[in-house]
């Protein structure tokens, strides 16, 4: 593995393989690898010839009272991790490699940035936004992957990746779980022992909303069910049914609906969401 700190050293790397037709992927990651960042990883090498992850803790997505100062930095462990997959470069930027100046732009992410996690977060998804477009002018990847875990984060790549039109393929992964069924996140080692027993309750009654709604039961009352289930043991943020598709509101017609979720345990926000399609649609 070849690790580069300079955005304009990786980038003639990358453009002398492409020049040769090698099909490059690119895996951003904040670090604190598990195996839900793993598992992204080996689809990147199932589907080119070349893997480029970056490990970069984004200030710009983090708010005020966020934990971008007690994020967990792991990086010896991270490249051990990436040596075993055999990833073929890393990228670890400094904050000023990625944002020279100090003049960022502002993007416009419309309604996918007034829902959900942008309420709680708001200029997240700009800062995510800021860190996506920096990175793929520096990789240029021919496919970029990124995880389902974070729904409407997928769902702004996709739009920022369409304004882009330098077709790179955006591609994703299906959400890697824990054995009991809590989604891996870098986050799920702030959580108390309480806190991580508790946590394993948040897919449970995603998956509680999903059979009563497969046997008929009224969405509203079994997402009000999980909302009072839910809130014995955190502190809810939001629990909402939408259509996958674009995270609009679900009607008659919507054939693949989302459940997401997003709650506090203690000071640590989790998120969740479970993907279904209407029974006969
Ligand atoms: P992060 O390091 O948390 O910014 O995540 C980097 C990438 O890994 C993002 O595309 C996430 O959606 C993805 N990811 C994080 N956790 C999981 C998981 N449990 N399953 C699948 N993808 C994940």
């Amino acid at each position: 593995m070849i690790t580069y700190e300079s955005a304009e050293d990786l980038s003639l790397k990358i453009r002398h393989l492409q020049d040769k037709s090698l099909k490059v992927s690119f895996v951003p990651t904040m670090g604190g690898l598990h195996e839900g960042h793993l598992a992204l990883m080996k689809l990147a090498q199932q589907k080119s010839d070349v893997v480029v992850v970056s490990i970069f803790v984004n200030p710009t997505q983090f708010g005020q009272n966020e934990d971008l100062n007690k994020y967990p930095r792991t990086l010896e462990k991270d490249i051990s991790l990436l040596e075993t997959l055999d990833i073929d470069i890393l990228f670890t930027p400094s904050v000023e490699e990625i944002y020279p100046s100090n003049d960022l732009e502002s993007y416009e992410l419309g309604f996918l940035d007034t829902i959900l996690c942008a309420k709680t977060r708001p200029g997240h998804f700009n800062g995510v936004a800021q860190v996506v477009n920096r990175l793929f002018d520096i990789v240029h990847p021919d496919i970029a992957v990124f995880g389902e875990k974070d729904y409407q984060q997928l769902m702004i790549i996709n739009l920022i990746n369409k304004n882009r039109k330098d077709d790179i393929k955006v591609i994703s992964h299906e959400i890697i779980r824990e054995r009991d069924g809590l989604a891996m996140s870098t986050r799920n080692q702030y959580l108390s022992f309480d806190d991580r027993e508790n946590a394993k309750k948040i897919y449970q009654n995603l998956l509680g909303i999903k059979t009563d709604f497969l046997r008929g039961i009224d969405l509203d009352s079994s997402i009000k069910k999980a909302k009072d289930n839910l809130s014995q043991f955190s502190k809810l943020d939001y629990l909402e049914a939408r259509n996958s598709k674009d995270l609009t509101d679900i009607d008659n017609k919507t054939d693949e609906i989302i459940l997401l979720c997003a709650t506090y345990l203690g000071e640590t926000r989790l998120i969740d969401n479970l993907i279904f399609r209407r029974k006969n649609v």
